[in-house]
């Protein structure tokens, strides 16, 4: 007896590993098509600077919600997309998203909109492989009626990005474009401070996973301290990602961070809502 639940249990486990499969395989199917009927959208995320009291920036966001699958995390459709090589054209998708989101809101020009307001998006490391990214992105923003100035560039730190020589001229191309660069989900993954020193970004992302570990450890928070001082030091934006709580808001401004972008500020959302967030209560 022991015997055969022992077997149903494996069972169970194949046909959950089954369904995982087929999931996968939909989501990768239903992608393509989501990004051109609107099964795909972005979510907008404001980051605020809690000691001027003014809007820092903005990231974009994609989500994806099919009638079947309902809901699907970028944490589980970007690694399809970066598999299959959609990415690319999920990537242009974003820029124009953004771009158009940035023309609506200084178009809209509410009081916290200032001329220098920059919209976040997400540039993955398979991008940065594509020979014809600067010109692609270029193109992008100019075809939606916008300019470089308007978007901020998010990257992952990777070996490529510290190492491939072909991959940094694409950065500074893009930089002399008007982008600017910010590096996404520091202090997790490849760290390298070598291209913290480097000319091309101006912004560094702390990862929610510093602050999470900083909680009611001094000496972990100290490594977040340290990591903003030595950022601002070399002249870079320092955003706090993930601050749930006015706690973990705290912690971050202890440690030197005023620009925080997490759900206790305000959690991502459709670009309607955007245009009338007036700031965190
Ligand atoms: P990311 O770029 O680090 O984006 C921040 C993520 O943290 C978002 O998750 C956001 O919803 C989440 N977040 C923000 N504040 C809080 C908080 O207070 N608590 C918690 N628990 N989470 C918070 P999301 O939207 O699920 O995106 C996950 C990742 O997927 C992003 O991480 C980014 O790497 C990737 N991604 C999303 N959209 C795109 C895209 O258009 N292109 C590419 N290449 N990647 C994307
Ligand atoms: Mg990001
Ligand atoms: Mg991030
Ligand atoms: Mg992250």
């Amino acid at each position: 007896e022991a015997k055969a639940a022992g077997k149903n249990h494996v069972l169970a486990l194949d046909e959950s590993g089954q369904q995982r499969r087929d999931r996968r395989s939909k989501i990768r199917r239903e992608l393509e098509a989501s990004i051109t009927d609107g099964r795909l959208f972005p979510a907008f995320q404001p980051q605020w600077d809690l000691q001027r009291n003014r809007l820092h920036g903005i990231e974009l966001l994609a989500r994806m919600s099919d009638p079947e699958l309902g809901a699907v995390s970028p944490a589980e459709f970007i690694p399809l997309a970066e598999e299959s090589g959609l990415i690319v054209k999920l990537g242009l998708w974003a820029v124009v998203e953004a771009t158009q989101a940035a023309k609506a809101l200084r178009a809209r020009m509410p009081s916290w909109v200032r001329e220098d307001l920059r919209i976040s998006v997400n540039l993955s490391s398979v991008q940065l492989g594509s020979p014809t990214l600067v010109d692609d992105l270029n193109s992008a923003v100019r075809t939606a009626g916008g300019k470089p100035e308007w978007l901020r560039l998010e990257l992952t730190e990777s070996r490529q990005l510290a190492e491939a020589s072909v991959i940094r001229q694409r950065l500074l191309n893009l930089r002399a474009l008007g982008f600017t660069l910010a590096i996404d989900d520091f202090g997790v993954g490849y760290s390298s401070f070598s291209y913290l020193s480097s000319d091309f970004f101006d912004e560094l992302k702390i990862d929610r996973s510093l602050l999470l570990a900083a909680m009611g450890s001094p000496t972990r928070a100290v490594v977040i301290g340290s990591i903003v001082a030595m950022a601002h030091r070399l002249g870079l934006d320092v955003v706090g990602e993930g601050a749930e709580s006015e706690e973990q808001e705290d912690l971050y401004i202890a440690q030197g961070c005023s620009v925080i972008q997490g759900f206790h500020i305000a959690r991502p959302m459709p670009l309607d809502s955007l245009l009338d967030w007036q700031g965190p209560k």
